[in-house]
């Protein structure tokens, strides 16, 4: 991919909201760097969206391994010299999570492995890249579900979502957001993280009320946040959403 714009990594973009993510960046003008765990999916994910005339590339990404990721940021270094959009979207739930007297252990180590370390490790394998780019802007996507406010509030729906892994995981993939936003903060990149909203897609078995397409919209629109643009923040599709 040649591009001399802006350019996006974002993890797990083979399919599902994070595909709709890839097309909605390039559709914006972006150069899209999509990365998949199966390089096969990857590479027919990019195809697609290079046949509608997008700017795309894909890369073997597999956000539990560190080697993985260390040539990828050497792939995106060699190729663009730096990185304007990170989309830590990669993310799995694990059928034998569930409430804390259930949830299996191993499950829950499984599942943050990927949506917490495997987001801490890719963005800190990319911040040399995104520290060369005069706006970064590095999107988590997170889920109410992580909400510790909406988790203990009885007159909250997500009262009786226990996913013990799962929203722990996402709770601290937020915590990872404050503090980041925080160290960075007289640095032109910005961190936020964005809940999608209930999206049908293989992680949710089908259920949801939005398409991909739509939940990809909110992780766009801050991944493309103009200057002075607010770090740190935690939002849905309705608003703020508490920590
Ligand atoms: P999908 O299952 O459709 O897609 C998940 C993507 O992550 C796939 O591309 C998958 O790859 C990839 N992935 C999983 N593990 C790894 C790994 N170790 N390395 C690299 N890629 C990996 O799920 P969604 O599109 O629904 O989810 C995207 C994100 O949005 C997730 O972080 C999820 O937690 C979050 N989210 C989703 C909501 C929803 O309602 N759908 C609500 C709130 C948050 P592969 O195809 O190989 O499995």
């Amino acid at each position: 991919m040649i591009h001399s714009g802006r350019v996006a990594l974002v993890t797990g973009a083979n399919k599902g909201i994070g595909l709709q993510i890839a097309r909605q960046l390039g559709e914006a003008g972006v150069g899209v760097v999509i990365g998949a765990r199966d390089p096969s999916r990857g590479a027919a994910a990019a195809e697609a969206l290079a046949a509608e005339g997008l700017k795309v590339q894909s890369v073997a990404l597999d956000v539990t391994d560190p080697a993985n990721i260390e040539a990828v940021a050497k792939i995106i270094d060699a190729e663009h010299g730096k990185l304007d959009i990170l989309v830590n979207n990669a993310g799995i739930v694990d059928g034998r999570d569930g409430p804390p007297s259930l949830a299996a252990a191993d499950a829950a180590r499984r599942v943050m492995e990927t949506n917490f370390i495997g987001a801490l490790s890719v963005t800190q394998a990319m911040l040399p890249l995104l520290r060369r780019s005069k706006a970064a802007r590095i999107v988590n996507l997170s889920s109410s579900l992580g909400s510790l406010t909406l988790n203990g509030d009885p007159n909250s729906p997500y009262y009786s979502a226990r996913l013990l892994g799962y929203n722990a995981s996402k709770a601290a993939l937020n915590m990872l957001t404050v503090q980041l936003a925080a160290e960075l903060r007289d640095t032109p990149i910005v961190v936020n993280s964005v809940s999608p909203g209930y999206v049908k897609t293989d992680l949710t078995g089908g259920g949801g009320f939005m398409t991909p397409e739509e939940g990809a919209r909110l992780p766009v629109a801050y991944a493309l946040l103009g200057e002075d643009a607010a770090s740190g923040r935690f939002v849905e599709p309705g608003g703020e959403t508490p920590w």
